[in-house]
């Protein structure tokens, strides 16, 4: 399954940045504009699997882009979330009125960003966002949030769960301590980097057992990553 693709549309270039480096953390294929008429052109070269479009843009406004993609057969279905400023609750409506499918109001938080991303791609896109990720002999399900090692059923906290799967979304990468409080805790969590340790700990006394192969590797000096060669036993 190929990754899936996200166009930002967005003139703030801090911001572009931000979002960038999170949503490739988490797996997507990342392309951006910082202008409206930029992106229209592009759009006509690729389509993304989904579009995160400012509202207040050079060129042509994310509205105006937004009713444009809605009136293209190529685009009518693309998913698209609205990046709003606060306070503009008519806007905001007149933003879902011309096609676009969820809106997010500036400032956000990015685990917020990343959960609507999310929930959009498996409406839109479900076979996008596998309901079942199984590397080897585990298997999580990310609907039922049932865990299993072979036929065994393993019993995990809310936490060692997120943990898992956002490690089986990405095997083989090394995650730091800092970047998995960001990703599974949210990013103004001000929790010790210890903790991750602890879940950690407790992820593995719920999946090994005594001469087991333990997928998750300890990277020293740098943070934990979900052993590739797990799939290969
Ligand atoms: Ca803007």
């Amino acid at each position: 399954m190929s990754q899936p693709s996200i166009m930002i549309v967005e003139d703030e270039e801090p911001l572009t940045l931000l979002l960038r480096y999170n949503l490739e953390a988490e797996g997507y294929q990342v392309s951006t504009a910082a202008r409206g008429d930029d992106a229209d052109l592009m759009l006509r070269e690729s389509l993304p699997d989904l579009l995160l479009l400012d509202w207040m843009l050079p060129g042509l406004s994310g509205i105006e882009l937004c009713r444009r993609l809605r009136q293209r057969d190529e685009t009518r279905e693309l998913p698209i979330i609205l990046l709003t400023a606060r306070g503009e609750e008519s806007e905001r409506v007149r933003g879902l009125s011309t096609g676009a499918d969820d809106y997010i109001v500036k400032p956000f938080s990015v685990p917020e960003l990343l959960a609507r991303v999310k929930a959009l791609m498996r409406r839109s896109a479900p076979t996008r966002v596998a309901s079942l990720l199984e590397i080897g002999e585990l298997s999580l399900n990310r609907e039922t949030h049932r865990v299993k090692r072979g036929s065994r059923d393993l019993h995990l906290g809310p936490t060692e769960f997120r943990i898992l799967e956002f490690l089986m979304e990405r095997p083989g990468r090394v995650f730091s301590r800092a970047h998995l409080l960001d990703s599974v805790w949210g990013m103004d969590s001000d929790i010790d980097e210890r903790t991750v340790d602890v879940h950690v700990g407790r992820l593995r006394k719920a999946i090994n057992r005594p001469r087991e192969k333990d997928p998750i590797r300890t990277v020293r000096g740098t943070g934990y990553s979900f052993d590739e060669s797990f799939a290969r036993r």
